[in-house]
């Protein structure tokens, strides 16, 4: 029951995610929101978390422009990683942390997603946040000196990796966003967070190879059956091997799965394909 609570928190700071996304780099997060092609301020029964876009259809009120799917998207997924989160044995100090990161996670990957980009300033925040995360727990089961220092350790291990993609392919294969953003992978998750890595490569692998297929020849006629009015598909975005796919959001994707099968000690998860004992 206190579950649900989590969820719809996790909706309302979902829709408020939403808004850090639009407004990073402008002047302000104050204001209320306003549809981008006209203007029309939106109205209090238009910021209901995900209902609000279905009964609109996707659609502005007063103009019918299109509302973004990733609006109810991010909405949805902050709201389960809350309810996850709300579901666990945590203090609530804790909890209240981890909601902070993962209003971050989002963020960062979305951002990401759109601009193959990471701003610096989520990053760290990100980062500060899982190494206070750990460090918390830490002192609540009353841990020595030493795993402190173990923290900030696994933190270098896990970005060690990726700093070594970054240095040598000159940061054509690896962006120093994602190494900077693979310290808090390791200070959250310690040595599984090269786990993290392994579900980051393999998802990015497999969606990479799905973006070559479906935008060559071959998956042309595929793409047909998919979206019949797309035409010849000419006009798409052709994928190929050499493109950039940003890897954030694969990172993300990585760090969500282990940590969150860690918290909810989902051992099938993490066993299957290598899970560390620790
Ligand atoms: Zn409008």
């Amino acid at each position: 029951m206190l579950a649900l609570v989590w969820l719809g928190f996790g909706l309302i700071i979902g829709s408020f995610t939403n808004v850090l996304i639009l407004r990073e780099g402008t002047d302000a997060l104050k204001g209320r929101s306003a549809c981008p092609l006209c203007g029309k301020k939106l109205e209090v029964r238009d910021l209901i978390p995900v209902l609000s876009w279905m009964f609109l259809r996707a659609r502005c009120r007063a103009c019918d422009a299109p509302i973004s799917v990733q609006y109810p998207i991010v909405e949805m997924v902050v709201g389960l990683g809350f309810f996850a989160i709300g579901s666990t044995v945590m203090s609530l100090f804790l909890k209240l942390i981890a909601c902070a990161m993962v209003v971050f996670l989002v963020a960062i990957a979305v951002y990401d997603l759109y601009h193959m980009l990471m701003p610096n300033a989520w990053v760290w925040a990100w980062n500060g946040l899982a190494l206070m995360l750990t460090c918390v727990w830490l002192l609540q089961v009353g841990a020595d000196y030493e795993q402190y220092v173990l923290a900030l350790g696994w933190g270098i291990a896990v970005a060690a990796p990726l700093f070594a993609l970054h240095f040598f392919s000159r940061g054509a294969w690896m962006g120093f966003g994602d190494v900077k953003f693979a310290l808090g992978i390791g200070f959250l998750l310690g040595p599984y967070g090269f786990l993290a890595l392994f579900y980051a490569f393999l998802s990015g692998a497999i969606i990479g190879l799905l973006l070559v297929f479906f935008s060559s020849e071959r998956g042309a006629s595929v793409r047909a059956l998919v979206t019949p009015t797309q035409g010849s598909g000419e006009s798409a975005q052709k994928v190929t091997m050499k493109s950039e796919v940003p890897f954030g959001p694969f990172l993300i994707f990585g760090t969500l799965l282990v940590w969150f099968a860690l918290l909810h000690a989902h051992m099938p998860i993490l066993s299957f394909l290598g899970g560390l004992p620790l």
